[in-house]
């Protein structure tokens, strides 16, 4: 079989709805192999692969393309993880406080809820009190012993007090703690990023980031599985990994989605070189690079999965993102900028919507959990579905507010 008449039957194949898809799982011993994955992204022609999975999202979402109106609440920028690309974390300085007081978490989220934000995105450093005594102190000023404690009381603060629903990525987190978040959160999550260990060696994106170790996030989002957590994960392009290394880390959360079923959206995050940062030199995954994997995402994962790319990190050609695959923008904030990409304003809401419907798809306004898993009981804590059912309209979107 020529390798063209092979990469046309692998593209027909997996485009297929989900009924078909079934069959060839069936009859073919699995979905999207291995092999079949890396010819698509090695070798396929861009234009066809982007068609096979514009199909395949069309079959599962229709042209609706969500997004989520959220505030962001930077709760520590402290960090035990010096992550090559990163210009988030900081070390403890003299005169700035090493976290938010309760009082500023609510003076940001109210802010949020004002502006007719639904969710709250907590995101913060990783364990920062496992390194540095300066966070250990003032946690313990706080009332709180580790990070993760703090977050668990802001995340109930929020949920209690402005009806915000908290969507928290602390990084690592072991089943304690997830089983306490779930609790004041309609979602977690945690970015795979990749499996490679090889990012974590001297010099590598990873060298000196202790939670990006694979088998840690791995574990964490088993976990979340476990205990029926709607989550969110995805995977970083462009920081040093091969090809390979992409499909192996989509792959490996497939495997994890096939087993608890919690995955509610995967995210492909094009690496940007930051100045200041160890990677500033780097060079960035192209637009075509990051459409080919967006749509082998889209194969691999299927018709049903939400796929994600944020439109704040690919300028003005974001709607040609569509032509890969994804359904969804992520969080959109109309009140606070993108604390993880300062330099990267988002759009407006109604440029957004306007944009997206030029290129042929409606803008719907999602929560921070998405509708198959809010209609689920098994995927809502018992504490926080009152707070989810005010926000949400019959098809298990946002509510117009
Ligand atoms: S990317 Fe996350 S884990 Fe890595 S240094 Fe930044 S804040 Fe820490």
């Amino acid at each position: 079989m020529t390798n063209s008449l092979q990469r046309d039957l692998i593209l027909s194949k997996w485009a297929a709805p989900r009924a078909e898809r079934a069959d060839n799982a069936r009859t073919e011993g699995g979905c999207l192999s291995r092999d079949e994955a890396l010819r698509l992204i090695e070798h396929a022609d861009l234009g066809e692969l982007l068609r096979a999975a514009s199909t395949s999202r069309d079959r599962g979402k229709g042209r609706i393309v969500s997004y989520s109106k959220k505030v962001f609440i930077p709760l520590t920028h402290l960090c035990r993880d010096y992550c090559g690309y990163c210009t988030f974390r900081t070390d403890p300085k003299l005169g700035v406080a090493a976290y938010m007081t309760p009082d500023e978490v609510l003076a940001v989220a109210e802010a949020g809820a004002r502006a007719g934000c639904k969710e709250a995105l907590f995101s913060l450093g990783d364990q920062p009190e496992r390194i540095f005594p300066e966070a250990g102190e003032a946690l313990r000023r706080l009332g709180y012993e580790r990070t993760l404690d703090y977050l668990a009381a802001m995340t109930e603060l929020v949920l209690k007090e402005t009806g915000l629903l908290p969507h928290a990525n602390p990084g690592v987190m072991g089943a304690h703690d997830l089983a306490r978040l779930r609790g004041s959160n309609v979602s977690l999550g945690l970015m795979l990023e990749n499996v490679s260990p090889r990012l974590k060696q001297r010099g590598g994106a990873h060298w000196r980031a202790p939670d990006k170790a694979p088998a840690l996030r791995l574990r964490t989002i088993e976990e979340a599985g476990r205990q029926h957590i709607a989550f969110t994960t995805g995977i970083l392009i462009g920081i040093g990994e091969t090809l390979a290394e992409r499909v192996d880390s989509l792959l490996a959360i497939r495997r994890l989605h096939d087993e608890h079923g919690h995955i509610q959206e995967v995210l492909i995050q094009p690496f940007r070189a930051k100045a200041d940062t160890r990677m500033a030199g780097a060079a960035e995954p192209s637009f075509e690079d990051l459409q080919q994997t967006i749509a082998v995402a889209r194969l691999i994962f299927g018709p049903e999965m939400n796929v994600q790319s944020p439109p704040n990190l690919v300028a003005d050609d974001y709607p040609q993102l569509l032509e890969a695959g994804l359904n969804d923008w992520g969080g959109i904030s109309p009140v606070t900028r993108d604390f993880i990409n300062p330099e990267a304003a988002w759009p407006q809401i109604p440029m957004l919507a306007k944009r997206t419907a030029e290129a042929g798809f409606e803008l719907k306004e999602r929560l921070a959990i998405y509708p198959e898993f809010a209609r689920r009981a098994e995927f809502v804590d018992e504490h926080v579905r009152p707070f989810l059912s005010r926000h949400l309209d019959a098809g298990f979107y946002a509510r117009a507010s």
